[in-house]
């Protein structure tokens, strides 16, 4: 009996629940990256061409993101000594060349988010190119280099956005859902670093109304949110895994909720031993533990179904 109760009692803790995460800086337990998507009002455009100047409120919804949270979000990161990671549509870099100017002042790093916030499996090989290089031509002009890292917008990731990522240089990519530490995605000759996460890092499952985006997402209390981000950074914690968050500065950036992200940001500061950093230093370390061989990470090969499966070639 007692050898029984031996084994339980904290088991969490004590069994291996990630196979093989990847040694972090300075011995350090888990990486953090809080990400925040700024899609501005590049969504109701993208919704709504010709109607979208006749949707004030919910346009009013969205320009706060750049407009009023963005700064305070930036704020709030000198306070820490944070430095961390945006994506933004290339047409948002256009509207909004202040806003990046101050983005990179503080030393943060910008991500490729498309051109319009366009859902790349909904188009041809050819549309998927184009938007993408227009956003990295866009990237050069304003930035003054090319992005190293990429997320589908709404996480619409295409058969044909890998080879087009690697085609074009791009080191990593954080659109998908795949693991709980970095992976590599290979086309079966070059590969990129995986930056993966999942809704749960979301805030729009807590946050989201916009009718004329038809998201009636139920308002959760920040304290809610938090809870679940916890959570999952105390698992990450635990286990040695990636914790990455998708933010969006028009929901996250209202008062109330960064202000319940600043107290879980001094939580994971007291709880120590973390690696704050933006998704290129990850997708760094990661590179170089590979070209070490110091570390191994698991591969995934694309494409997985070059054709539809023949089991369901004649229907049900
Ligand atoms: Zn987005």
């Amino acid at each position: 009996m007692s050898e029984n109760k031996a084994k339980v009692g904290n088991v969490k803790s004590r069994v291996k629940l990630v196979a093989n995460p990847p040694p972090w800086p300075d011995g350090k337990r888990c990486a953090v990256a809080f990400t925040f998507d700024e899609d501005a009002e590049s969504i109701l455009h993208l919704a709504h061409h010709k109607n979208a100047s006749n949707l004030v409120t919910s346009m009013s919804m969205l320009q706060y993101g750049p407009r009023v949270a963005t700064p305070r979000i930036l704020t709030l990161y000198r306070e820490f000594g944070l430095k961390q990671t945006f994506f933004i549509p290339g047409w948002c870099i256009e509207k909004y060349p202040n806003l990046v100017d101050a983005i990179l002042r503080d030393g943060h790093e910008i991500g490729h988010h498309g051109y319009i916030h366009e859902h790349p499996n909904e188009l041809s090989y050819d549309r998927e190119e184009y938007w993408l290089c227009r956003a990295i031509d866009v990237f050069e002009r304003y930035t003054g280099s090319r992005p190293i890292g990429y997320r589908a917008p709404s996480y619409r990731f295409s058969r044909n956005t890998l080879p087009l990522l690697l085609k074009h240089g791009f080191r990593y990519d954080a659109s998908l859902f795949g693991d709980d530490v970095p992976y590599l995605l290979s086309n079966g000759n070059s590969w990129l670093v995986e930056l993966s996460t999942h809704y749960a890092m979301e805030d729009w499952a807590h946050y989201m109304v916009a009718r004329d985006l038809n998201y009636m997402m139920p308002i959760k209390a920040p304290s809610h949110a938090i809870e679940v981000y916890r959570s999952e950074f105390d698992s990450a914690w635990r286990h040695g895994a990636l914790w990455i968050t998708v933010w969006h500065p028009f929901l996250s950036g209202r008062l109330a909720r960064l202000e319940a992200i600043s107290d879980l940001i001094e939580y994971m500061h007291e709880k120590g031993g973390v690696w704050f950093a933006t998704l290129g230093e990850i997708a760094s370390h990661i590179e170089k533990l590979v070209e070490t061989g110091a570390w191994s990470p698991r591969v995934e090969v694309f494409p997985q179904y070059p054709t539809p499966i023949p089991e369901l070639e004649n229907g049900l």
